[in-house]
Parts: structure tokens; sequence; C-alpha cells
């Protein structure tokens, strides 16, 4: 198929090069010349602009920052929706607030383009091994067609329903990982205080009621799970930055709809004292150091 693909960052990069791997012929831009020569290199066709990628393109990839830089891209002077030809399906995999995803697909639509928001989880490591999972939001019609692609890139990918809901799911579980990951950094630093060893602690722990993701796969103390960032100085991974974006957009949604959301909303307080703590770029796991105490760092 042949494919437009802007926003070629570090998710976007790896995304593209599993394209062509692939089989499909992509046509790619970004604002950064290293990641437009990063296409060339792995066989795809580097554009002059956003909208020269999508002129011929069947379907078109977007994986973007935030919010404003897809309406940007979308709805601006020159943007996707007046280049892109007629019948090619839009397909953002950005992680964006729903609000935005909803106008950006409603404005789609009002062009005449089927348009899915299918944002991921898996992280770089995911994406440059194809095993990424999408959560798509849009018409049954439009995912039948994406799916052939996403499946290049990805190992689990879900239909969520109508369009925004690939996003919504997308928030809801980063709020669910945010929240249950620092209930296993206050368990570690209470069993710690207590003269619990914490391999102990995971021992009994992992096999009983108080298992979960962010303890088995990813144990923000350092040790019992060796592959976790924790024994790597919180090496990201996936940085408290993006944890805390992700945050924030779940909160935005939940004041938007009226949802309960307490935790949630000191997941946010806690990840946003990381971040001015100077640890934006580490794993979000490292906010086991700031509950153990002795400061951010
Ligand atoms: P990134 O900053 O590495 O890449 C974004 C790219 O978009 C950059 O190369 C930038 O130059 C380009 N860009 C920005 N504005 C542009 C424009 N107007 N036209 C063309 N190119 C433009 O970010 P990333 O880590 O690749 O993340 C992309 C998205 O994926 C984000 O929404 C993020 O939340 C989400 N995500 C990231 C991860 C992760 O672990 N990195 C995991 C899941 C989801």
């Amino acid at each position: 198929m042949k494919i437009g693909f802007i926003g070629l960052g570090n998710m976007g990069g790896p995304m593209a090069a599993n394209l062509i791997k692939a089989g499909h012929a992509v046509t790619g831009f970004d604002l950064s010349k290293p990641a437009l020569d990063a296409l060339a290199k792995a066989g795809g066709k580097a554009a002059a602009s956003a909208a020269a990628a999508v002129g011929e393109a069947e379907l078109v990839l977007t994986m973007l920052p935030a919010g404003p830089q897809v309406r940007q891209v979308y709805t601006g002077e020159g943007g996707l929706l007046a280049a892109a030809a007629k019948g090619a399906l839009l397909v953002d995999s950005s992680t964006i607030d729903v609000e935005t995803a909803r106008a950006v697909g409603k404005a789609a639509a009002a062009q005449g383009f089927d348009m899915l928001d299918a944002p991921v989880s898996g992280g770089v490591g995911g994406a440059a091994a194809g095993t990424l999972t999408f959560m798509v939001g849009g018409s049954e019609a439009g995912f039948a067609r994406a799916l052939p692609v996403l499946q290049a890139m990805g190992k689990t990918i879900v239909h969520a329903g109508p369009a925004g809901n690939g996003q919504a799911a997308k928030i809801c579980n980063n709020m669910m990982l945010g929240i249950s990951m620092i209930a296993v950094s206050e368990g570690f630093a209470l069993a710690e205080k207590l003269g619990l060893d914490w391999q102990r602690l995971f021992d009994i722990s992992s096999k009983s009621s108080g298992q979960c993701w962010a303890m088995t796969n990813y144990c923000p103390a350092p040790g019992p799970v060796p592959a976790a960032p924790s024994n790597r100085d919180y090496q990201a991974g996936f940085t408290a930055d993006m944890m805390l974006k992700d945050l924030k957009l779940a909160q935005q949604a939940a004041q938007a709809a009226g949802a309960t959301t307490p935790l949630g909303a000191e997941a946010a307080a806690l990840f946003q004292m990381l971040v001015n703590g100077g640890l934006g770029p580490k794993d979000f796991s490292a906010i086991f150091r700031m509950i153990r105490g002795g400061g951010a760092r």
C-alpha cells in the first residue's frame, strides 16, 4: 500500500521502518532532518512537506507529540485534510485528548475522509519490535481497512468503538497504571521501614491479592524484576514526562465527563512533583525514589 507517514520521531521512525519491511511504500515527513534521513536509510522516501508526503497515499499515518500538533497538521493551512488524496484512510496514532481526536475526526468526515484514532502502548521497544498494542476508535469499515497495515507494526489490535474511543482506552489504561505504580511504590517503601526484604515482599505479593503488572513486570524497587528500569538507574522505558502528560489528559477528560477520579488526580499531582524535581526524563517507576524519601533524586 502507498502510505504517507507524518511524525518520524522515537515511535514513528521505527513504526515506518516496520511498514517498509512489510513491503509498503512509505513517503514521510518530519520537521527534523535526522528523522527524514533515517526514513530514507530504512528504504522510505523523504518528502519536503506534509502535503507532499500524502498526495498519493492510500493511507495516512500520523505520530505527533500532542493535540495541538495533530490539529495543526490535519486542519491547518496546507494541512492533510486539504492535501490527502480522495478516499485515503487517515489514522492518527499520537496520544492526544479525546476532544481534539473527536474534533479532527469530525473535520475529516466533513471533507469526506474516514479517520481513526489509534494510539499505542508498548513504547519505543514495542515500536522497534513491531509488537505494539493499538487501541482504535472509528468506523468498523475503517478499522477493517487499517488492520493489515497496523498488523505490520503491532501484535494486539483492538477496535474500542467510535471516534475518540481509542484515546479514551489509552488514558483509562495509563491512569490505572500510574495509580498502581504509586501503590506498589508505597508498599515497597513501607516494607523497607518495617524491615521486610523487597525480594520477600515480592515473593509473597506477586502471588497474593496485591499482585499487579506494575509489580510483577516493572517492579519499582530494584532487585525482584531484573529487566525493570529500577535496575538501570531508572533509565526510561516510559518517561515520567509522558506519564504526567497522560495523567493530565485523563484528568481533563474526567472533568469534562463528570467522572470521579480522586486517585487519578493524586497520581497526576505526585508525578508533577517528580517532574518538578528534575526526573521527567527518567522512567516513571522512579516515583519510588520520591516516595521512599530523600527527595526526587
Ligand atoms: P517524538 O517527539 O520522538 O516524535 C514526534 C515527532 O513529530 C518529532 O520527530 C517531531 O519533529 C515531529 N513533529 C512535530 N510537529 C510536527 C509537524 N508539524 N510536522 C511534522 N512533524 C512534526 O515523540 P514520540 O516518543 O515518537 O511520541 C509520539 C506520540 O506517541 C506521542 O503522542 C506520545 O505520547 C505517544 N507515545 C509514545 C510512547 C513512547 O514510549 N515514546 C509510547 C506510547 C505512545
